[in-house]
């Protein structure tokens, strides 16, 4: 009998015990194309020399420097390695163990930016309804996920929720893609002027959502009408690329493809690519002044920040990203996948919508192409999709996520940005077979 607490207590796992390329073999010598990277973490594949040296050299040459006693090479390094790509003025990077981490450092540090510049009262964070940012306490509360939430929510601090930006489900008929981003980011001037402008603090947006929504962009637009009215009330722009960033979707930040500048920038999974456990919150350089000639003192901290060992595994994951040009991989292996899905199952009855960006890929599933009407939850689709594809020999990430108070069903994809066009149609074959058994 394990004694190790899994997140499903009623299913029984494959163990893991090697890794090679874009495959994982579990203790019988299966091999499972990772289509999903878990939830988009594996963006270098499982076994990627660079990265392994410079982990092992890193932990011979220094394992561990608490960074409230001193800074590290590595960290160092890779800080302004980040930062000659970031976009605007982001300007330093304050590294986490992982992506919860991550958000949850941003919303505080947007609270303690206010305090340091004589604004106490701005104290409401605006976030999405259907986003996720993260499991901790502070970032479910900022998540709109109400199947994530459901249990906690007397714990939670309050959060206002706009709509997310969700063309396929909310567009009216008629309507323009950018007059429907403009209408729905509008919600956001509207929430801040109902809960009183010099009352906000920031707003928190996935650029492209992920677990939630699986793979949803926003539309031409959205963003540069959010950024304008942060900017008009003061309020601190925060983005979560803690799943979309780090070249997944073609870009190395996400936000690029949306032409705006967050002063609070959050990233995560691709960026130790799973060889180490790494997050990063990257801030303008006006956030970081308005503290450094404040109390000189950042109140937040955990024991693992800027971990030598992590941080050396991020400097070689994103040298590896630039050496071998993998972002603009990514945006051609990204097409060529869409096109696969497309061919594939743009005419099945039940997907509905097949999007995403670069290497970052959702299919949505409804039980009615023309209503668009979600599968009912009882129906246990995800799960039956994720089993079936475990079977076949693909991992990907199909998810119940909620749709204005619906459950609604999607396949995440997010493969190692080194896959062949083979290993594309081999996704679109185990997926095919997923689906079927999923749906019967
Ligand atoms: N933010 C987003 C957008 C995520 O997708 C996730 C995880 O899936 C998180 C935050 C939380 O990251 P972690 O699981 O590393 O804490």
């Amino acid at each position: 009998m394990s004694h190790v607490f899994p997140r499903h207590t009623k299913s029984d796992l494959p163990t893991a015990v090697g890794g090679d390329g874009c495959y994982l073999i579990d203790a019988n010598g299966k091999r499972y194309f990772d289509g999903s990277g878990g939830a988009a973490v594996s963006c270098l594949g499982h076994s990627d020399a660079a990265v392994i040296k410079a982990v092992q050299e890193q932990v011979e040459k220094l394992a561990f420097a608490h960074t409230g006693f001193m800074t590290s090479e590595p960290a160092e390094a890779l800080a302004d390695l980040l930062i000659s790509k970031a976009p605007g003025t982001l300007d330093r990077v304050y590294f986490v163990s992982g992506g919860s981490e991550a958000t949850e450092a941003a919303i505080k540090l947007a609270r303690q930016y206010h305090l340091e510049r004589g604004e106490p009262q701005r104290r409401h964070l605006i976030a999405r309804r259907q986003s996720y940012h993260g499991n901790t306490l502070g970032a479910l509360a900022a998540g709109g996920n109400a199947w994530r939430r459901q249990q906690f929510d007397p714990l939670l601090i309050g959060v206002s929720h706009i709509a997310p930006c969700y063309e396929y489900v909310d567009r009216s008929d008629g309507e323009s893609s950018f007059d429907y981003g403009q209408r729905v980011a509008n919600e956001l001037e509207a929430e801040i002027l109902r809960l009183g402008p010099d009352t906000v603090m920031a707003f928190m947006a996935e650029p492209v959502v992920g677990a939630t929504l699986g793979a949803v962009p926003a539309v031409e637009g959205y963003f540069k009408r959010i950024r304008e009215i942060c900017d008009t009330y003061g309020v601190l722009l925060i983005l979560d690329e803690v799943m979309c960033g780090m070249g997944r979707t073609g870009h190395l930040f996400a936000c690029d493809a949306d032409g705006v500048a967050p002063d609070i920038l959050c990233i995560a999974k691709g960026l130790g690519a799973g060889y180490q456990p790494i997050g990063a919150m990257l801030c303008s350089s006006a956030i970081y002044d308005a503290i450094a000639q404040g109390t000189g003192f950042f109140q937040h901290g955990h024991t693992y920040l800027g971990h030598p060992v992590a941080t050396a595994a991020g400097l070689a994951v994103v040298n590896q990203m630039l050496e071998r040009d993998l972002v603009s991989r990514v945006a051609e292996k990204g097409t060529q996948l869409q096109a696969a899905l497309m061919e594939r199952f743009a005419q099945h009855p039940n997907v509905g919508d097949i999007r995403g960006r670069g290497l970052f890929r959702g299919l949505e599933l409804v039980q009615d192409r023309d209503s668009k009407a979600p599968f009912d939850p009882a129906h246990g689709l995800a799960a039956r999709i994720k089993r079936a594809a475990l079977e076949a020999g693909l991992i990907c990430y199909p998810m119940s996520g909620t749709r204005d108070g619906r459950m609604g069903d999607h396949i995440l994809l997010a493969p190692p940005f080194i896959l062949s066009e083979t290993q594309i149609e081999e996704i679109c074959d185990k997926l095919a077979i997923a689906i079927e058994e999923g749906l019967a």
